[in-house]
């Protein structure tokens, strides 16, 4: 380890395997303490959100920093979005108090890398911290104005509504969900736009959430049937829907699906990577998380495109999800191994070989 000061930061250098850099920064005239990690930048400079959340120790919050930033390599590789694996997580205390000062103090930490991390929004920050984290560094997307690319939600729908329909052909053959009954777990910002494609593509909808206000304005509007949340775990339907929260695959659950395919937006679904394997000797196809949820990432990365974003070229980007994961479903077939195993190695294929390097450098139009 070794530590540095600058201005007026301790910045502690982690030397960590398979690690590029980590990097924790301790400023405590303005409450900061928080961990930046770039795992890999064979592909571009790295790219992951920052998480502002009250951990029980440094130790945690750096496991998770790690976790993340590992995660952000695989997710941008097979996003083939040219950019590198990297996350932070800012230490909050207790009751979460966030000052503009400790937003623009862990912009400066941001800053202190020239731009070898950009940062975005991650769980508890807010589009508008964002632009409180702007004044500190340029190293930055997903600021609300009129050039960036805005609410990630609907974007990261209309790519997890791509891996289902991809493995709706893969399964029965089509990719008419007419009729299909689709189980969503959680029907909150990705969730409730992810139903309304399904709506309109015909297929039956079963939803589950603990707010249920919004259950009932969707099963209201779109004409869906509520059930509790132990019960979507086992309830009969075609397509299980995680869009909740990590971990909803594991040994416990899986046995009790009765379904032909899952398919959501939860990061981080597969408890272990054994329950992929589960998923397959049960003959349910899993779509990997990390490759169908992907739309968020594709289109804010569609912000440092010298030319500007254009939200056509987003969702032209976003629609090869449909073909990346009828690869990973192929060679799942092929290889007998699960298709998490399958996407995991095509990422390490990406990494090794460097396929879809970023060839022009991010530019910034703030
Ligand atoms: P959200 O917080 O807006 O919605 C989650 C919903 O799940 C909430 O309505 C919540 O009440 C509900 N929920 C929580 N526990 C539940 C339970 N046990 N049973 C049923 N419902 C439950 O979050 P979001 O932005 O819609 O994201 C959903 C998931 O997708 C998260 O795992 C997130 O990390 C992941 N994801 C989101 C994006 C994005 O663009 N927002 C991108 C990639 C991945």
């Amino acid at each position: 380890m070794k530590t540095t000061c600058t201005h007026n930061m301790d910045v502690i250098e982690h030397e960590i395997d398979e690690y590029e850099k980590v990097l924790e920064f301790i400023d405590s005239d303005h409450g900061l303490r928080a961990f930046i990690a770039i795992h890999n930048t064979r592909l571009g400079v790295a790219l992951g959100g920052t998480r502002f959340f009250h951990y029980d120790s440094a130790d945690k919050a750096l496991t998770d920093v790690l976790r993340l930033a590992k995660g952000m390599s695989y997710k941008s590789a097979l996003a083939e979005v040219g950019t590198g694996g990297g996350k932070s997580v800012i230490m909050a205390d207790k009751n979460h108090t966030k000052t503009p000062d400790l937003l623009r103090a862990f912009a400066r930490a941001v800053n202190l890398l020239q731009g070898e991390y950009i940062c975005a929004e991650d769980v508890g920050i807010t589009a508008s911290d964002l632009t409180v984290m702007r004044e500190g560094t340029q190293y930055i997307v997903g600021i609300p104005h009129l050039k960036s690319s805005g609410n990630p939600s609907p974007f990261t729908a209309f790519g997890v509504f791509m891996g289902l329909l991809a493995a709706s052909f893969k399964k029965w053959n089509t990719r008419s969900l007419k009729g299909k009954k689709v189980a969503i777990q959680g029907v909150g910002s990705v969730g409730r736009i992810l139903a309304e494609y399904l709506f309109f593509a015909g297929a039956d909808l079963i939803i589950s959430d603990i707010n249920q206000e919004l259950c009932r304005e969707i099963a209201h509007r779109m004409g869906a049937t509520i059930v509790s949340p132990q019960e979507i775990l086992t309830v009969e339907c075609d397509i299980f829907s995680p869009c909740a929260m990590g971990g909803i695959l594991n040994s416990k659950t899986i046995p009790n699906f009765k379904c032909e395919i899952v398919a959501g937006a939860a990061n981080n679904q597969l408890l272990s990577s054994e329950d992929g394997a589960l998923l397959q000797q049960m003959g349910i196809l899993y779509a990997p998380d990390f490759v169908i949820n992907a739309g968020g990432l594709i289109n804010v990365c569609c912000e440092i495109e010298p030319e500007g974003y254009s939200a056509t070229l987003a969702r032209e980007r976003i629609e090869l999800i449909y073909e990346r994961v009828m690869e990973i479903f192929d060679r799942s077939e092929q290889q007998g191994c699960s298709t998490n195993d399958v996407a995991i190695q095509i990422g390490d294929e990406r990494l090794k070989k460097k396929i879809g390097k970023r060839t022009i450098p991010p530019v910034f139009h703030h």
